[in-house]
């Protein structure tokens, strides 16, 4: 039986595709012409016709050692021999423990206890329900309303698609959570065009979180939160100097600000987390993805000393926090996220970020002139192109460059017609070059 297993696993061509219901996937087109991925190394994907894929993104941002770690791979296999699960509930294991003070190293000063999660969605939901409980326990219990920002991605639960900004992430589900409001974004390509690193322009759209105080007095609102570098809806920069104005306003009503680093933490934008890069100290930080180097499920919840401080004062008895998951701190994730923490430890990759990213800069900025290009942005190992679209096709232009560049055996994520790169951290000049000689073809030919 195990070998008709490991045949099943391994054969390139399922029988059928109809019973798989793939996210965030238009299925019937992706069916007619599937593009599959059989198995991964180092900086490169290989599908089932045996050609070899860059892998531009890092899977989904998320194995940033590359692939294929064999101390990974190892610290999985021989934990899950040891011991392949323990309940999180009343009950513990070493390497939750041994994980959580490793992580902590690596977080701004005031972050120093972690809420184990799945994925970065139940890491959004635990902060957002971690900032509410947190007010009332301090008898402010009116802070209920969640400020998110226009064009962010906060997973797909509940909790996140209402702070989030994507409309068709929100439309067909619902009104969301009440009590909701937004920030505008901060794209601005007619004054930030071909920016390199932060943009200069749009600082000032931090003060509308002013207005949604003023509006809904500091009172009612708990949290605001937003991705440092906003990925999903279109990669989009904060302007210099806007972060720490959040925090300033957020710091001077109360209001707790949540740094959601699902896709900038682990190195993605030099050094650990962004908050760190910037020098920022978020109340709460939200991380999945690089955690494990996208090798297992997991996502961490980083509080700061006050809020978790706050929680631990009625009887000892008591649970402090009624929330939790059946896989919080699973040993097997835990395992394969020391072994991915000692990678990014012993090879530098969160300074390697900064050491390539003027490499990685000075490569996308090379393909500015090219026809129907209108942007191009980037910060650490981040990087988008934005191209005008086709008239009355949206989204067109970019689907033809992607798919130009899979034939041509490199992997860019594409959403509508902004083409997004998000390379692991161990990325060389060849890749780099292979990389925008391949997008610079397909822009050509999309024109
Ligand atoms: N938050 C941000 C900023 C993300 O980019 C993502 C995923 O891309 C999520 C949350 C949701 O993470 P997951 O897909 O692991 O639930």
């Amino acid at each position: 039986p195990l070998v008709s297993q490991i045949s099943t696993v391994t054969d390139h061509q399922p029988a059928s595709m109809a019973a798989f219901w793939m996210p965030f996937t238009a299925n019937r087109q992706f069916k007619s012409a599937p593009r599959m991925l059989t198995s991964a190394s180092g900086m490169y994907f290989e599908n089932d016709k045996g050609q070899q894929i860059l892998d531009g993104c890092a899977g989904l941002w998320c194995v940033n050692a590359g692939h294929g770690r064999e101390a990974i791979s190892e610290a999985v296999a021989r934990q899950v021999s040891q011991l392949d699960y323990a309940p999180p509930f009343q009950m513990g294991h070493p390497l939750a423990f041994e994980f959580a003070e490793r992580l902590i190293q690596h977080t701004p000063p005031n972050l120093n206890h972690v809420f184990f999660t799945n994925s970065g969605s139940e890491s959004v939901e635990t902060a957002l329900k971690i900032a509410l409980n947190y007010h009332r326990l301090k008898g402010q219990g009116t802070r209920q309303r969640l400020i998110g920002r226009e064009r962010s991605y906060h997973g797909v639960n509940f909790g996140g698609i209402s702070v989030g900004g994507i409309v068709n992430n929100r439309k067909t589900f619902g009104s969301g959570l009440p009590g909701t409001d937004h920030l505008p974004h901060t794209l601005n390509i007619d004054l930030n065009a071909f920016s390199r690193g932060l943009p200069e322009h749009g600082t000032e759209l931090a003060d509308a979180l002013e207005q949604l105080i003023a509006l809904h007095d500091a009172s009612n609102i708990a949290a605001v939160i937003v991705e440092p570098v906003a990925g999903s809806g279109g990669v989009i920069m904060p302007p210099v100097g806007y972060l720490q104005k959040l925090r300033e306003i957020t710091r001077k009503h109360g209001i707790l600000l949540i740094f959601d680093e699902v896709i900038t933490g682990f190195g993605r934008v030099g050094e650990a987390f962004a908050a760190s890069r910037w020098g920022i100290e978020p109340d709460i930080m939200t991380t999945a993805k690089g955690l494990t180097n996208g090798a297992i499920p997991m996502g961490a919840v980083f509080v700061s000393d006050a809020i978790h401080d706050a929680f631990m004062t009625g009887p000892e008895s008591m649970i402090e926090l009624f929330h939790g998951y059946t896989y919080s701190g699973h040993p097997v994730a835990c395992a394969a996220g020391l072994a991915a923490l000692d990678i990014y430890e012993q090879e530098g990759l969160f300074q390697r970020t900064l050491a390539m990213e003027p490499v990685f800069e000075a490569g996308l900025h090379s393909l500015k002139g090219l026809p129907g290009l209108i942007d191009i942005r980037n910060i650490g190992l981040i990087g988008a192109i934005e191209l005008q679209p086709l008239d009355g096709q949206p989204g067109e232009r970019g689907r033809r460059v992607f798919q130009h560049c899979y034939e041509q055996g490199v992997l860019v994520r594409w959403t509508g017609d902004i083409l997004a790169m998000s390379p692991p951290l161990i990325i060389e000049k060849e890749h780099i070059r292979q990389l925008v000689n391949t997008l610079k073809e397909g822009i050509q030919l999309a024109f």
